[in-house]
């Protein structure tokens, strides 16, 4: 799986329409970086009819490291 692409599309259970702001949660974006996908394409409201992640940016910025970074302090 290094350097694919997962595709991804949130819809809600409640009234079945995609989900605007759909992410992957962290322990999905922990699955994707360690399966070594490079990015993931989610359906979204732009003008494209989507958005492209690209997964170095999740290393790079990690939001559970930054929190563990701002306990220590
Ligand atoms: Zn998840």
């Amino acid at each position: 799986m290094i350097d694919s692409t997962i595709y991804l599309v949130g819809i809600r259970k409640e009234n079945g329409e995609y989900e605007k702001e759909a992410n992957s949660c962290q322990l999905c974006k922990k699955m994707i970086i360690n399966a070594g996908i490079k990015s993931v394409v989610v359906k979204a409201d732009t003008d494209t009819g989507y958005r492209i992640v690209d997964v170095k940016d999740w290393i790079e910025n990690d939001e559970l490291l930054e929190r563990k970074n701002n306990l220590l302090i």
